[in-house]
């Protein structure tokens, strides 16, 4: 807005005509004291001032605004009757724009100084705020580098706490940050440890892993400087997120040395154990068989039927064992070859039939296809999956198997019970060695090894195979098998 200050009502009617038919936004005083008062009120970006007038004269008015932070910066217009007065202008009002136009006014000339100052009062607006959003942004940016710096100080000194070998790297994966436990295995903190030659190179996992932009874990040796040892460390590295982009990633090597050399001599003494238990054991059992065979007396009869029953069911818990044993060392042996499922499966079918006379096994679906396996392998699968569903099921007791033939070309098999079922946070874990639902645990007798072996037996034999289940509705088991 424009201020006119003029103590002669028609000279303010004048100009704010010229003014307002251009559009410029107009307000007047009558004198200076006016226009002082108005000033302190509103925002102005022009004001035109008449030297001469009653009592405050221009000059004054001009020296009482350049006092006040207000208005110290907008530019004046002076009228004045002579060109020589401009001097006394200058004097006067020495820190915002001026101008002067002598009387009597050419409105040309003035509309042209009107539009000068009130351009510029625009530029200079906008620079302000201009400068004012850089300042902010400014000042927000080093807030925020100096929360981000604080951060970055307390992982580090987080990292330096615990026992791990800790470090940062940068978005791309190069490393920033290394704690002085990273010093016992390599020399430099810019550099990853030395790998066993046996074992996968660090950093093209964790480079494969950046581009996924997901968390990463691995097992690997890692050589330590002061005996050129390999140990076993659990390598862990997470992304850390800002504003939807990946900021760092921070990582921990864990030494699982003492674990690993645990399981080791736990899955040796499994071994020698479960061999050990074989022999008598074998002896045993064909003594019981033959006493069974020699035995006339009923009662006689019916004990030893009960000691070959428990006989048969070591047996089958020492064979588990020594799979477990067979496949930790890479040596479970498949002899693959052609044979029909069909007659296979009814096999299973009648000796479950025969094993748990009070359950209704009952078969859906047609199996008349040629597979290539190990029958003996996939028939302890089918054994396995049948004597869990009589096993873990309470009240009604049936068991569905179905198999079909899908449109890739697979057997499809699948065993249903209306058990107790197995909650959804258990089911990615049953295939797990030693892995048993919890709560089943106080209730049934078992190692958590049978779908451990399964799961080695179908892997081998490159078959799809899961779980669907609810509790409390049932569980169905399924493998598909490849037909070619
Ligand atoms: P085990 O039966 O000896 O414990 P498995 O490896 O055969 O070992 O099974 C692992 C676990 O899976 C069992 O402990 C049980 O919790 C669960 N499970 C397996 N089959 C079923 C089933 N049909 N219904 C409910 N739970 C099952």
């Amino acid at each position: 807005m424009i201020l006119i200050i003029d103590d002669k009502p028609e000279n303010l009617f004048s100009l704010k005509t010229i003014l307002t038919l251009h559009s410029f936004p107009v307000d007047t005083a009558e004198s200076g004291e006016e226009a002082l008062k108005k000033v302190l009120k509103n925002n102005y970006a022009l004001i035109i001032l008449d030297v001469q007038m009653p009592g405050m004269d221009g000059f004054e008015v001009a020296e009482a605004l350049s006092g006040y932070s207000k208005s110290r910066d907008v530019p004046i217009i002076f009228l004045s009757a002579a060109s020589t007065e401009k001097k006394y202008i200058t004097k006067g009002y020495t820190s915002g724009g001026i101008d002067y136009i002598t009387k009597p006014i050419d409105p040309d000339i003035l509309l042209l100084k009107v539009k000068t100052f009130y351009k510029l009062f625009e530029q200079t607006r906008q620079l302000n705020e201009m400068q004012e959003i850089l300042r902010s942004e400014i000042e927000f940016r080093k807030k925020a580098q100096a929360e981000i710096n604080a951060k970055a100080l307390e992982l580090k000194s987080i990292l330096e706490t615990i026992p791990q070998l800790a470090f940062t790297t940068k978005a791309t994966g190069e490393l920033e940050y290394a704690n002085s436990q990273w010093l016992n295995y390599v020399s430099s903190a810019f550099r990853f440890p030395e790998v066993h030659p046996d074992d996968k190179d660090i950093e093209s996992s964790f480079h494969a892993a950046i581009s996924s932009g997901k968390p990463f874990e691995m097992e690997v040796r890692i050589k330590r400087i002061k005996d050129n040892v390999y140990r076993y460390h659990l390598l862990r590295v997470l992304p850390v997120w800002e504003n939807n982009a990946i900021l760092r990633w921070v990582g921990t090597f864990t030494d699982i040395e003492d674990q690993k050399q645990a399981i080791k001599r736990k899955d040796e003494f499994i071994s020698i154990a479960s061999h050990e238990l074989k022999t008598p054991l074998t002896t045993i059992k064909a003594y019981v068989q033959l006493l069974e065979r020699m035995s006339k007396d009923p009662t006689a009869q019916n004990y030893v039927n009960k000691a070959l029953f428990q006989v048969n069911k070591l047996d089958k818990l020492i064979a588990d064992l020594l799979d477990i044993s067979k496949i930790e060392s890479g040596k479970m042996k498949f002899d693959k070859k052609k044979f029909r499922f069909e007659p296979m499966l009814s096999g299973v079918l009648d000796m479950a039939r025969q094993t748990y006379p009070e359950f209704v096994f009952e078969q859906k679906g047609k199996a008349d296809a040629e597979i290539f396996g190990d029958e003996t392998r996939l028939e302890q699968v089918l054994v396995n999956f049948i004597s869990n569903s009589v096993k873990y099921s309470a009240s009604r007791k049936e068991v569905f198997i179905e198999t079909s033939i899908t449109g890739e070309n697979k057997l499809l098999v699948s065993i249903k019970d209306f058990g107790i079922g197995i909650p959804k946070e258990h089911q990615q874990n049953l295939f797990k060695k030693f892995y048993r639902v919890e709560d089943q645990v106080k209730t049934t007798q078992g190692l958590g090894i049978g779908l451990y072996i399964c799961a080695e037996i179908l892997q081998r034999h490159n078959c799809d195979y899961g779980v669907q289940s609810e509790p409390s509705d049932g569980t169905t088991f399924y493998f598909s098998i490849p037909l070619n």
